[in-house]
């Protein structure tokens, strides 16, 4: 099986006292073995609340109103809770933009993480440091150092490498990373990215990306799924799909993205922002920022199509053929 994930019509609700927001509309997702799937997409489209989903952590009032999430090939919306204390870090883990919060303030890092695997297994607590030592190691950090450290002697860019360690220490089969450099300098950033990829690729690391930043994805991801209002609106190769967006929306992503154009007059940003998911547009959510919309947009919302070898567009141009000019 070439999947680690299968995410299969997924829909996930709020009900709200003003209504009811569907976060997360019928998504359909693969997440390839040892690849880097990323999500991106603006601030509410969704991204955080399917990846909640693959640790079942929706939080009241969330409900997942429908479809399935396979790993390996086991439906884990239908895990007990036993099994499902085990997919939480020992399958899946996850690394938070707030790195500095998922610290204990009063406890030493070293402890921390001897913890953590404590409760998830019965490794002793030599094998542990050993262990802790090693992936502080890989995201270049001193072992010595860091294992005694309290959370408020680290700069925020090391409390994220803690983290990452920390994510890699029950040898999980995913690793998500949602926004995992967004609250750090531009450097910062550059550098923890070349670790994830080193990590990546050294331990063959299923990931998955989340991100607003198209250009962070274009640098680490192999494929890329694009989310506007709940749905995934583009799905493909990273490559390819910056190549060529076969969606209005991907394309202006990448318009406006300053690092990916060498010439920086051209870049452009979308107009108009994002959705009110209380009160999404009628048809194709995207149409009032669209610049290719028709009455037929505005009508009839369009279907996923598939467009190519691996890839996925849902917007009435693809079903017409027509190109993006
Ligand atoms: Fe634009 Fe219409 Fe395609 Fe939506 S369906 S992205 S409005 S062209
Ligand atoms: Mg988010």
């Amino acid at each position: 099986e070439n999947n680690l994930i299968e995410i299969r019509d997924l829909s996930i609700e709020f009900k709200l006292r003003s209504g009811t927001i569907r976060a997360v509309d019928h998504v359909s997702l693969d997440i390839p073995r040892g690849k880097v799937t990323a999500l991106v997409g603006e601030s509410g489209s969704g991204k955080s609340t399917l990846a909640s989903a693959i640790l079942n952590i929706i939080s009241a009032p969330g409900i997942i109103k429908n479809g399935s999430i396979f790993i390996n090939g086991q439906d884990m919306l239908r895990y007990n809770a036993n099994r499902l204390r085990q997919h939480r870090w020992a399958d899946v883990s996850m690394v938070f933009q707030a790195a500095q919060n998922a610290l204990n303030p009063v406890m030493r890092i070293g402890e921390q993480m001897i913890e953590t695997v404590l409760a998830h297994t019965k490794m002793s607590k030599e094998e542990i440091s050993r262990k802790a030592s090693q992936l502080l190691d890989y995201v270049r950090l001193e072992p010595s150092r860091i294992l005694k450290a309290y959370p408020h002697e680290l700069s925020g860019g090391m409390k994220q490498r803690v983290m990452i360690a920390f994510s890699l220490l029950l040898d999980p089969q995913l690793v998500i990373l949602d926004e995992p450099t967004t609250a750090l300098d531009v450097i910062t950033q550059d550098y923890i990215f070349d670790i994830l990829l080193k990590v990546h690729k050294e331990m063959n690391l299923t990931m998955l990306l989340l991100s607003h930043d198209i250009s962070v994805v274009a640098r680490v991801a192999d494929r890329v799924g694009v989310m506007y209002a709940g749905k995934i609106v583009e799905i493909g190769e990273t490559f390819e799909m910056f190549e060529d967006a076969k969606h209005p929306y991907t394309a202006g992503l990448i318009q406006a993205a300053p690092s990916i154009l060498d010439d920086v007059s051209d870049n452009k940003s979308i107009k108009g922002s994002s959705p009110n998911l209380l009160d999404l547009p009628s048809g194709c959510a995207f149409h009032p920022r669209c610049e290719f919309a028709t009455d037929l947009c505005k009508q009839e919302e369009p279907r996923a199509i598939s467009v190519g070898i691996g890839r996925i567009s849902a917007c009435h141009l693809n079903e017409k053929g027509e190109m993006l000019a």
